[in-house]
């Protein structure tokens, strides 16, 4: 039991989950299953101000959606519940009661204006830390500095207070992190954090020690913008008794903006149109609406891919990886140390390969919904034979639609570069020929249509190239697509002859 592998995921439920969050949750979720360990989901709404309802339906849909099954947590049962920080505040005071008793922590009565006046006599001194810490401590309106009977007594009258940790000073604080090798500080580089505030609620630190600690959590695997949290996090498992169990920290390197400067933010994934939720999310605050990979189509196959190289290298050239086998590969030290740019092409060039690799059949049973939504009848086998033409084309399942409208509708006009320098006396020549071969052929397929093609160029001593781009702009209107004869044979003869007929009175030159 003791060296059983045990990670959480631990958002706070303050808006839409971030894509590194997702990242985050992902890298936890493919150690816990190398390891045959187990993967806690655990929700840190301790801040009540940000709290945002519904996220964490959100981070449920999208663990849904990616394929992530947690063993414990909110919704997933477990002996080590409750797994919603709200729902344990008598714990985190029970702990901090017990650092108080210790003389490790004190109740701290400040005013915000008592704070602010620190702060700028800190300032004007040139104090190196303008924080509250063991040297600004001393002057401050706490029970370290009041007698015990007026400590008593402002909390008899319900004054407000918050509780702090007495950091003593000139402690080296380290920790072997297992991404970032080894992180020293000195502990008067430390402030007297607040673990307890005003309203009742702990922070997030004394919080996520405490649960980390109970969960017995042996990894800790979370981004780099909590490594410099670190130090004090080991401090408090020092100060709690609790370093013998702590747990290892890893924390993984920042997504940085696509150009790479500076850290992705939730602001830049929506600025790229990427949001990370895979939900059309609303954001409450600010009432915009946003699309998630999902609905812009991409898979989750090829969104858990990306995610897993985003700051992971597997050490050989392999790139296409199922979620076996990134579970199978995945170490702690392969992590990268340096950031990552978020590199939304490489995310397309994902979707492009497991999309390309997905039956056609399996395809169609989403397109034909898509289909009907527009009002367009169509066979299952012809919508598969759509997709097959189109995906080694396309990156999202909706550019079916969007790239094959000629599948559907005759072309509305002609692209007109290809009608300048390729719509001739012979190439029109040839196609009446064609049409009126194709009138005599019962079923068309791709080889019958392409067979007449032959036969008919053969009789005009012409080849395929004097004919194709009139053809194909006859048949679709647009320049470039995939194979004509495949279209033919989708759009059957009738149809075929028909466009070749409309193009032939259409187009003018
Ligand atoms: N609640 C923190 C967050 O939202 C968790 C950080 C951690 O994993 O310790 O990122």
């Amino acid at each position: 039991m003791e060296n059983k592998v045990r990670v959480r995921f631990a958002p706070s439920p303050t808006g839409a989950l971030h894509i590194g969050g997702v990242r985050t949750a992902l890298y936890n979720y493919f150690f816990a299953r190398k390891n045959n360990g187990k993967f806690i989901l655990r929700i840190e709404d301790t801040d009540q101000a940000r709290f945002v309802s519904g996220a964490e339906a959100y981070i449920n849909e999208t663990f849904a959606w990616l394929g992530i099954q947690p063993d414990e947590g909110i919704g997933y049962g477990g002996e080590f519940g409750p797994y919603k920080q709200s729902e344990r505040k008598d714990l985190y005071k029970k702990y901090a009661d017990i650092l108080i008793a210790e003389g490790k922590a004190y109740y701290a009565f400040d005013t915000p204006e008592e704070l602010n006046a620190m702060r700028q006599r800190l300032k004007e001194a040139k104090a190196d830390n303008q924080v509250y810490d063991s040297l600004s401590r001393e002057t401050m309106r706490n029970s370290l500095t009041l007698s015990k009977e007026e400590v008593d007594e402002l909390i008899k009258s319900e004054a407000a207070y918050v509780v702090r940790l007495k950091v003593e000073r000139d402690e080296v604080v380290s920790l072997d992190d297992m991404v970032r090798g080894e992180v020293k500080v000195s502990s008067n580089n430390i402030d007297d954090k607040v673990l307890m505030k005003s309203d009742g609620m702990p922070t997030y630190h004394l919080a996520n020690v405490v649960d980390d600690h109970l969960m017995r959590v042996s990894h800790v695997i979370r981004g780099e913008e909590w490594l410099p949290s670190a130090p004090l996090h080991v401090l408090l498992y020092k100060y709690l008794g609790w370093s013998d169990t702590m747990p290892q920290f890893a924390h993984l390197p920042l997504l940085l903006k696509p150009d790479g400067n500076g850290k992705l933010s939730k602001r830049d994934a929506d600025k790229h149109g990427y949001p990370v939720f895979p939900l059309e999310w609303e954001d409450p605050k600010t009432s915009e609406k946003s699309m998630g990979f999902r609905e812009q189509g991409y898979l989750p196959q090829a969104i858990t891919n990306f995610l897993a190289m985003l700051g992971w290298n597997p050490g050989t050239e392999q790139e296409l990886f199922t979620m076996e086998e990134l579970i199978d590969n995945f170490s702690i030290e392969r992590i990268n140390k340096s950031g990552s740019k978020f590199d939304i092409d490489k995310a397309n060039w994902f979707n492009q390969q497991y999309l390309k690799n997905i039956d056609n059949e399996v395809l169609a049973d989403d397109f034909l919904k898509l289909l009907k939504s527009k009002g367009v009848e169509f066979s299952a086998s012809k919508a598969a034979a759509v997709c097959g033409l189109l995906k080694e084309r396309v990156i999202f399942p909706q550019e079916f639609w969007t790239s094959g409208r000629y599948f559907f509708y005759p072309p509305g006009e002609y692209d007109q570069k290809v009608i300048r320098k390729k719509w001739n006396d012979e190439a029109k020549e040839i196609l009446v020929d064609y049409k009126n071969a194709l009138k005599k052929i019962d079923t068309l397929t791709k080889e019958s249509a392409l067979e007449t093609l032959n036969e008919v160029l053969a009789q005009h001593e012409a080849g395929m190239g004097r004919v194709m781009p009139a053809l194909r702009v006859s048949i679709t209107g647009v320049a470039g697509g995939p194979d004509l004869m495949g279209i033919l044979e989708v759009l059957g003869r009738d149809e075929v002859v028909e466009r070749i007929e409309t193009a032939l009175n259409k187009i003018v030159k």
